[in-house]
């Protein structure tokens, strides 16, 4: 190796170190050539330039292949002596040799870290030499080690150098005057002195490490996670634990939020589309379920046809439930033409008062009662008693349309045939009245519904509370949904074939609504469609629009979202991420060092970080999928237990997703964290 003119300059913040200022050598022999000079002389700084560690200024020449023994250790502590060697060469013949001349072969299964200093030093001679180098650098090899190690190990070095050249940095001036084969004296930045002691025969150049296989990486990448089993099983529990919380973050986030916004969908009736009689010139108002409906004279010109509705049904998927009140059965076409032709301007008032012989009509909706109740017998003392206000045990009568069947559910199933699912705030109600206490219960139960109504045989409806029949209905299910302003039961048997109709109207061609709602599958365009039924129901003396009551309960009872388990698990894995970065903070010295041994013997260190990270996150994915079956069962199982929907879906893409991110995430806070600024850049 030849160096010409080398300076090299440490800019500090506040001074400038003018650490080497010219320095010439021809380093061409073999033998032991010692550097010495007292501390801060610039050794180290001269040592790290020869070996390409430092920038400098000035020429190097003739670079020979080298090995760099810098003063601390540079081992891998954790593996054996065998491991750390065979990571340089697989060659075990010449392996065998060296292990025997330093007389290790009794260590080669132990670990480093329980190898005396020396006993270390040695070992890394040995990896030194096992890759033939034309030089090798020493840093005050003995400065670790005492007198009788010190000797042995540079009697050793001796043997070693009439093949190698040996160039050998110590302040111990004993030492070198007793191994030099050369020294150079050097004082604050510069050469002093040059003297050859022994002659020795021009150097060779060596052999250069060759790049790693990737085989080979992966094998160091194996011997590397073996060599701390701990370490790694640490590592893995906590990437496991980090891929399963994202994951159930993620699930919880997405499924709460779809529960939440569908479930304050229906609370708030934000998907509830009604009719209103336009503005006409109204006889009084009314708050009718929060909304200010101005009643007019309704005329037979006012009253919806049900083919019109089954119409808009059809032509509007978004629709996924009908409600309509005060419906008007007329069993002969000629009747509808007589009541335009005769009383066209009061439809309405002749059902109610001219006593005409018109069938029975329903008025508005049905009520829920004690299913135990005999009609006809006490109904007085029920209503005074029980039930003095009506509206509490109302229900609201929804035709599941467009086969929605999406109802999220608490118990029981979507109804088939004659089942009817109810609202959460109507099996509540129930349980009041029928004495149940769960929902469970409920399911496959009969529960009676009193239809209020006018009938033809002029009964007296006393505040217009009369029960005119009561029906029977199997509960097939209870769903979580409910809302502020009425209390919902959903027929699943399609538009005006439900056991109300049943009972009022005999053939639904034949039948005339006067108010409808509809029920839109939440996330739709609820104004939008608002319009287009508004302009379908042109005819019709009516206002369609989005609902919007204030609700006449005094008690709302607020959605109970479980955001704050969401919330929960974030901070849990906030915390596990912190852990698990902390971990690798905490190797991140020992990485460094290993980092650079690999670099010296021609690792990939992308690579090799790479193969082991990527062993690791199949490991941990393979790991988190095992456990996040059972997992995801148990916290589907806690919120079935508090009524809510599952928390957790499975979806192993998404699983995949967060364990190649979290193998990634890895590789970068390794690479980051272990790389070291260059020590001085111009
Ligand atoms: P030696 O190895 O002979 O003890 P060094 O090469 O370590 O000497 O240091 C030579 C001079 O350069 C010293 O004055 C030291 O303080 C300074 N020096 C060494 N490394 C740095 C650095 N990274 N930044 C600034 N100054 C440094
Ligand atoms: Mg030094």
């Amino acid at each position: 190796m030849k160096l010409i003119h080398i300076q090299k300059t440490y800019h500090n913040r506040n001074n400038t170190v003018h650490a080497l200022k010219g320095i010439d050598l021809d380093l061409s022999t073999n033998g032991i050539i010692v550097i010495l000079g007292p501390s801060g002389c610039g050794k180290t700084t001269l040592l790290n330039i020869m070996a390409g560690r430092l920038s400098y200024e000035g020429r190097i020449e003739d670079v020979p292949s080298f090995d760099y023994l810098t003063q601390e250790f540079n081992l891998f502590e954790n593996m054996s002596v065998k491991d750390n060697l065979l990571l340089v060469s697989d060659n075990r013949e010449k392996l065998d040799f060296y292990l025997d001349v330093f007389d290790m072969s009794d260590q080669m299964e132990k670990k480093v870290k329980k190898l005396s200093n020396g006993q270390k030093k040695r070992v890394q001679f040995i990896r030194a030499l096992l890759h033939q180098p034309g030089l090798l650098l020493c840093d005050e090899p003995t400065a670790a080690l005492d007198r009788d190690n010190a000797v042995k190990l540079m009697d050793e070095l001796k043997k070693l150098s009439d093949e190698v050249q040996i160039i050998l940095v110590t302040h111990d001036i004993l030492l070198s005057r007793q191994y030099a084969d050369r020294i150079i004296t050097m004082e604050q930045g510069v050469i002093v002195g040059d003297e050859i002691i022994h002659e020795k025969g021009r150097c060779h150049h060596g052999t250069e490490i060759e790049h790693k296989t990737v085989k080979e990486t992966a094998l160091l990448s194996y011997r590397r996670l073996v060599s701390t089993v701990t370490g790694t099983l640490m590592q893995l529990m906590l990437m496991m634990l980090a891929v399963l919380t994202m994951f159930t973050v993620f699930n919880m986030y997405a499924n709460v939020r779809a529960q939440s916004d569908y479930a304050d969908t229906f609370k708030q009736a934000k998907n509830l589309i009604v009719s209103v009689p336009k503005n006409r010139e109204a006889n009084h108002t009314e708050t009718y379920s929060g909304y200010a409906v101005k009643y007019t004279d309704l005329t037979y010109s006012d009253l919806f046809d049900y083919s019109q509705i089954v119409q808009a049904v059809q032509d509007h998927p978004e629709i996924i439930g009908v409600e309509s009140f005060n419906s008007y059965q007329y069993q002969q076409d000629y009747e509808l033409e007589d009541l335009r032709f005769e009383d066209d301007s009061q439809a309405y008032q002749t059902f109610d008062f001219h006593g005409r012989q018109f069938p029975d009509f329903p008025l508005e909706s049905p009520f829920i009662i004690r299913s135990d109740f005999e009609p006809y017998e006490d109904w007085d003392e029920y209503v005074s008693k029980e039930y003095r206000n009506y509206y509490s045990s109302m229900v609201s009568v929804f035709d599941l349309v467009n086969g929605y069947e999406d109802l999220p559910l608490l118990a029981g199933t979507m109804p088939e045939d004659d089942g009817i699912v109810l609202s959460r705030n109507a099996a509540d109600m129930l349980m009041e009245i029928d004495g149940y206490t769960s929902y469970e219960e409920m399911i496959g139960k009969t529960m009676s519904l009193a239809l209020r109504g006018y009938r033809n045989s002029g009964y007296y409806l006393l505040e217009g509370q009369w029960p005119i029949s009561i029906i029977d209905v199997r509960i097939a299910g209870v769903s979580s949904v409910e809302n502020d302003f009425m209390t919902m039961v959903f027929f699943n048997s399609g538009f005006g074939n439900n056991p109300v109709y049943d009972y009022f109207v005999k053939d639904p061609t034949h039948m005339k609504l006067q108010y409808v709602r509809f029920l839109l599958k939440p996330g739709s365009d609820y104004e939008g469609v608002a319009e287009e039924l508004d302009a379908y129901f042109d005819k019709i003396n009516v206002d369609i629009s989005v609902f919007s009551g204030q609700g006449l309960r005094e008690e709302v009872r607020p959605y109970q979202s479980p955001a704050g388990l969401v919330v929960y698990a974030g901070i849990l894995l906030v915390v596990i991420v912190c852990v698990l970065v902390l971990y690798l903070f905490a190797g991140r010295k020992r990485m460094i060092k290993e980092k650079q041994i690999m670099e010296i013997y021609g690792y990939s260190i992308m690579q090799e970080s790479m193969i082991r990270n990527v062993a690791m996150t199949i490991l941990a994915f393979i790991l988190s999928l095992i456990v996040s079956i059972p997992f995801s069962k148990l916290v589907n199982d806690f919120a079935a237990a508090h009524y809510y929907q599952p928390f957790m879906t499975f979806n192993l893409p998404v699983l995949m997703l967060f364990a190649c991110g979290m193998g990634i995430a890895v590789i970068l806070l390794e690479a980051g964290m272990t790389h070291r600024r260059q020590h001085d850049h111009h």
